[in-house]
């Protein structure tokens, strides 16, 4: 690889600096920095509240920083709302409304597809015609997504018929019809089935392959060690330490503060 191909892609993807949320005084999240490779997957573990799911939601826009700035691909998008963080391929899980239980797996990946023709001119004078390409195109895309996670057979079903795991599966790919460069995941295997969990590790890891930037919260430490390339360590609203498990295990402090047992 040539050395300007390697500064390139040695560039962090996301560079989150002195991120501050605090609830009422609270400090849920105190001073975070951390960084984001490109096409690595990142993993953020710490104790129960140590802030990490409100860390997350600071970098997707769901909640507005108390303070600090956040850096995506050069522009800062400390101030953007999450549809534009999402637009500019910045794209988060959500855990599946309850009202798209009634709609079937299929319609629950078209659904979160972006909208963004709905108000053009062009579409508007192409009518009905151009609407059924742009559908079709959409339809391929989730079959596509679908026959790559294995759930091609429930396609027709509803999707509040499906198992923890498979509601996980249908999360992954609603973000993915967004075409994600980085992909938020809190927790993606809890309560999920463990051979399930294995399969959501293998897709992750194809992910990956693939060249998506993944930066996830995971409290199952053996899962991190197999998935993660970096690890950074939370604890009380602050970053404690990060490197890779191996790294971090043979650290006291952080092995005190959180990686015992
Ligand atoms: P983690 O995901 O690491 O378990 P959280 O980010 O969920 O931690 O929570 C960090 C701290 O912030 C906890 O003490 C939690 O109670 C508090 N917290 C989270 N969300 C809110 C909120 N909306 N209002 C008030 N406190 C909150
Ligand atoms: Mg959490």
């Amino acid at each position: 690889m040539s050395s300007a191909l390697t500064a390139q892609t040695d560039k962090p993807m996301l560079v989150a600096t002195d991120i501050h949320r605090h609830f009422e005084g609270m400090r849920a999240v105190d001073g975070v920095s951390l960084e984001v490779s490109p096409g690595k997957i990142t993993g953020l573990i710490g104790p129960n509240g140590a802030g990490k799911s409100t860390f997350m939601a600071v970098l997707a826009g769901t909640l507005p920083a108390t303070s600090g700035t956040i850096v995506f691909e050069g522009d800062d998008i400390t101030h953007l709302p999450a549809y534009q963080r999402a637009r500019r391929r910045l794209v988060r899980t959500f855990q599946l409304p309850s009202e798209f239980a009634q709609l079937t797996v299929l319609e629950n990946l078209l659904v979160a597809a972006p909208n963004n023709r709905g108000d053009s001119l062009f579409g508007a004078l192409m009518g009905k015609r151009y609407w059924v390409d742009d559908e079709h195109r959409l339809i391929d895309e989730a079959r596509g997504l679908l026959k790559r996670f294995g759930m091609s057979a429930k396609e027709s079903d509803y999707a509040g018929t499906m198992s923890g795991g498979q509601k996980r599966l249908i999360e992954i790919m609603r973000a993915l019809m967004l075409h994600p460069r980085l992909l938020l995941l809190d927790e993606p295997m809890s309560g999920v089935h463990p051979k399930i969990v294995e399969e959501i590790q293998f897709y992750l890891q194809d992910l990956r392959a693939g060249g998506l930037t993944i930066l996830m919260v995971e409290h199952e430490l053996h899962m991190v060690e197999r998935l993660c390339d970096t690890v950074v360590v939370m604890a009380q609203g602050k970053v404690i330490g990060s490197g890779t498990m191996a790294s971090l295990r043979k650290q006291p402090e952080i092995v005190d503060a959180y990686l015992v047992g």
